[in-house]
């Protein structure tokens, strides 16, 4: 299984810049509390990763509560809502409007700089791999508008399927682009593109999905023999999440209900039927988080040690320590490639 490593750092700021995500974080608690404020609308669940009924509490976030699965260490929002509620939510909200107007106009040169780039480099380096022939994509339940167009923009890919977008394609203010969105999410092509999809994308969308199964199935049925499945998610077994827990801000509803183990990944797709051919943790942004937390909130309760390294403050330190953390797989970024057998 390939692990692959990046040796450039980053920093949060250039992607959630303060105060503007501080704002977006605020504006969600308040339109999640109002959205679910009917909790026994909830359903509890057993481990979307491993299927395990054992849990116990982790932490609650903005009054939800989050488990963390005995079996894999996978930690879940339960009671949990539905898909077509967090659909509705990414559609509608007043916080996503604020997170479309602001914070992804704010840091989209930097995206796409650090995040599309490097993400069209990892898809045509496997493809050219493993795959002959037509390169067809499907992208699923993406709720970034931005990284879709650039999809449609991009002309290394023959086709292009839209499936299941949870951002409104009229949004879209170039007619032309409009026009090519509608076509490649018309779920007519779903069927008349059968077998010929050899690509399929999920990035952190296993993260605000409730129904994990379901969409690891649909993917599965849409990709060809032999294709290749890519996703992007973080995972609580990463630093930044195991140091910082329940005061990390990555993790809150709806965006991040599901925050897997490694384990509960690897599970995952072996109980799908997938073939795994890359898992690495390429993150660069682990050990910013943690110093400009702690920077904010010097009482957080962070491991003595962490607090030494903290305390050096040497910039040679902190990348071979985020270089550690890529090579031994202990970022919580992961990207990982799938093979249908
Ligand atoms: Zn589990």
């Amino acid at each position: 299984m390939k692990n692959v490593v990046f040796n450039d750092m980053g920093r949060e700021a250039e992607f959630k810049p303060d105060p503007i995500f501080k704002k977006y974080l605020k504006l969600t608690e308040s339109d999640i509390k109002k959205e679910f404020k009917y909790k026994k609308q909830l359903k509890v669940s057993d481990c979307p990763a491993c299927e395990s009924r054992k849990n116990s509490k982790a932490f609650s976030k903005f009054g939800f509560q989050y488990v963390e699965c005995q079996n894999c260490g996978t930690v879940y929002m339960s009671p949990h809502m539905e898909d077509s509620r967090i659909k509705e939510h990414f559609l509608n909200s007043q916080s996503i409007r604020f997170w479309r107007d602001t914070l992804s106009k704010a840091t989209q040169d930097k995206r796409k700089e650090k995040i599309y780039n490097h993400r069209w480099q990892w898809i045509n380096d496997t493809v050219e791999e493993y795959l002959s022939g037509d390169r067809n994509i499907a992208d699923f339940n993406s709720k970034n508008m931005d990284y879709v167009i650039e999809l449609l923009n991009n002309k290394y890919f023959n086709k292009k399927l839209i499936v299941n977008p949870y951002f409104n394609i009229e949004d879209v203010t170039d007619n032309d682009l409009k026009r090519k969105l509608s076509l490649a999410s018309d779920p007519r092509n779903l069927f008349s593109n059968k077998n010929s999809i050899n690509i399929t994308t999920l990035f952190e969308v296993i993260d605000y999905t409730s129904d994990v199964d379901t969409l690891m199935k649909t993917t599965k049925n849409l990709l060809c023999k032999g294709g290749l499945c890519f996703i992007t998610t973080i995972s609580i077994s990463g630093f930044d999440l195991q140091v910082l827990w329940e005061n990390s801000r990555s993790i809150f509803p709806v965006d991040r209900i599901n925050v897997l183990s490694q384990k509960g990944l690897e599970l995952l797709f072996k109980r799908h039927g997938f073939e795994i051919l890359e898992f690495s943790t390429p993150g660069v942004l682990d050990f910013d988080i943690v110093e400009s937390e702690f920077k904010k909130h010097p009482d957080l309760p962070i491991p003595r040690f962490i607090r030494t390294v903290l305390a050096r403050d040497d910039e040679q330190l902190k990348q071979d320590f985020q270089n550690f953390l890529q090579v031994n797989k202990l970022s919580s970024f992961a990207r990982i490639v799938l093979r249908k057998k």
